[in-house]
């Protein structure tokens, strides 16, 4: 990538990702220097999480994942239809009805199957003016935010159909906003409407997530620079590559992970690492989550006015630069100021969950 990105007259490899994501590195430089300022806030959770599962030194790897609190939220494919509908459709109408048609007219593989793909998984069709979906549900409410992302593409394309053909591709640091949103939305009417442990479960959930894509987003992205830089000098044996890993997993979890029980292979199961024609194909996950929880934070504060702007956005996004198409919604991405406004309504949700788990 280092030959490739100087061969075609880039200089590095950054220069040659901003261009291929039609974006500023100033706006980059702005997350992150957000992100920066915010770590403190994550460690508090991911130290307050370890205490209550009994850990004395920070959070050993493997507990990341594992979850607090109870949900017993049960749904079928039909109640999942109607909760969906009822949500995003008092967000954006048109959304609502895209959804239901979504359900309606079979655009959806919902269940898992011997041999069928893990995961989940959206195709825009906009020739056909349709999205494919294809999930893996399992009748909780996770499921239901999965399809709830996975039509958060399925938006996106719908809204982006009537561009001409070459006019129809998003980049990367986009791609993500219209099923971020949608989570957000869903999620933090959930976590709303619940209480005790149920509540607990959910802004746990919650905070599990954005502390993937904040706090390991932010050490993949030390670890790629770090590589690109170190590669321009020789070849990186496995050993090198485990050390730089293990480094800026310390430097983006502080005290929040047991430095003893790190995850310095975290470089070879990550596929995101290895795709030939993309790189730096990791941060785009933290600008997407936070771009759109920043969207909904303007939505909170001008309400229905917002969400022609938040069409106008996502029809931009083919056809602008990241920073033009931001500039629709009325958000300047290369300040900071937008990127931290973002990370307090994070760090309101981390209070939150700091305050449920006062005495553990
Ligand atoms: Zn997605």
């Amino acid at each position: 990538m280092n030959l490739m990105a100087e061969l075609r007259g880039y200089g590095d490899v950054m220069t040659m990702t901003m261009a291929q994501c039609r974006m500023q590195p100033e706006t980059l430089k702005a997350l992150w220097g957000a992100v920066e300022d915010a770590l403190p806030k994550f460690h508090a959770y991911l130290c307050r999480k370890a205490r209550v599962l009994g850990y004395e030194k920070g959070l050993p790897w493997y507990e990341l994942c594992a979850g607090l609190g109870e949900s017993g939220q049960r749904f079928d494919t039909e109640g999942a239809r109607a909760y969906l509908v009822e949500l995003l459709g008092a967000f954006a109408p048109d959304l609502g009805e895209m959804v239901d048609r979504a359900f309606r007219e079979h655009w959806i593989d919902f269940y898992p199957r011997p041999g069928k793909s893990g995961g989940a998984f959206c195709r825009n069709l906009s020739n056909q003016k349709q999205s494919r979906v294809l999930t893996n549900f399992e009748g909780n409410l996770d499921g239901v935010v999965t399809i709830a992302h996975e039509l958060g593409h399925a938006y996106h394309g719908h809204l982006i159909q009537d561009h001409r053909p070459l006019n129809r591709t998003y980049t990367m640091p986009v791609a993500e906003t219209a099923s971020n949103f949608n989570e957000t939305l869903v999620m933090n009417a959930a976590i709303a409407r619940a209480r005790g442990q149920e509540k607990l479960a959910l802004l746990e959930q919650r905070l599990q997530d954005y502390t993937q894509v904040i706090c390991d987003i932010y050490s993949r992205f030390l670890f790629e620079r770090e590589v690109f830089e170190e590669r321009k000098g020789g070849f990186l044996f496995p050993e090198r590559l485990c050390q730089i890993m293990a480094e800026t997993q310390k430097t983006a979890y502080g005290p929040g992970l047991d430095p003893a029980c790190l995850h310095p292979y975290m470089w070879v199961n990550k596929v995101h690492y290895y795709y030939t024609t993309l790189s730096f194909y990791n941060f785009p996950y933290a600008f997407g989550a936070l771009l759109a929880t920043g969207l909904y934070a303007r939505y909170q504060k001008e309400g229905a006015p917002f969400v022609e702007k938040y069409r106008t956005f996502l029809r931009s996004t083919t056809v602008s630069t990241v920073e033009e198409a931001a500039a629709v919604a009325g958000i300047d991405v290369t300040q900071k100021a937008f990127w931290a406004e973002s990370l307090a309504m994070v760090a309101g949700q981390i209070d939150e969950f700091l305050l449920m788990t006062e005495d553990a």
